[in-house]
């Protein structure tokens, strides 16, 4: 599963074609403002514990607490907590998949000054078994699923691509 990385499980869950054009090199996440910012916030919420972890092209950790097993995810925003929360998921059980067992996550949302702790069951295994499934699918598919038309399109890298 180390095809999958934590950006692909997120973006299941926010645009099947984001996952799709994603999946498919055609990456302009570069260039969006807003990936900029998230990046930012982490960078100036959390200077002095800032110690990103890159495992396997997976996942970048923004960091974590190995005294207390914590992972930590930096997120600008709680819109999209549901793709936030099975991406820390994801990260949880492919760490497992490693060894690497015991560990807990945590959603950080400085601007909101709200935390959110993340737990592997083993329900949400299963579930990342199918979610892996689906997500090999519809990398195969000859063409992007549909647009969704969400509010949220206006903030996506892939606006112009979508909708221009
Ligand atoms: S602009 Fe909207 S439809 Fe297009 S990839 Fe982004 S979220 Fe999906």
């Amino acid at each position: 599963m180390a095809h999958i990385t934590g950006t692909k499980i997120n973006y299941f869950f926010v645009c099947k074609r984001k996952l799709w054009l994603f999946a498919n090199q055609i990456e302009m996440e570069q260039e969006s403002d807003l990936v900029a910012q998230g990046k930012l916030i982490g960078e100036t919420a959390y200077p002095e514990k800032r110690h990103e972890l890159a495992i396997d092209g997976v996942m970048v950790i923004d960091f974590a607490d190995l005294q207390s097993g914590v992972i930590h995810e930096i997120k600008k925003s709680d819109k999209m907590e549901e793709a936030h929360l099975w991406q820390v998921k994801y990260y949880l059980w492919y760490l497992k998949s490693k060894g690497v067992e015991g560990l807990t996550g945590e959603l950080d949302y400085p601007k909101l000054k709200r935390r959110e702790t993340v737990a592997l069951t083993h329900e949400d295994e299963e579930r990342l078994k199918g979610i892996v499934t689906e997500i090999e699918a519809i990398e195969q598919l000859d063409a992007p699923p549909p647009k969704l038309e969400k509010k949220f399109c206006k903030n996506c890298a892939y606006f112009e691509l979508c909708w221009a």
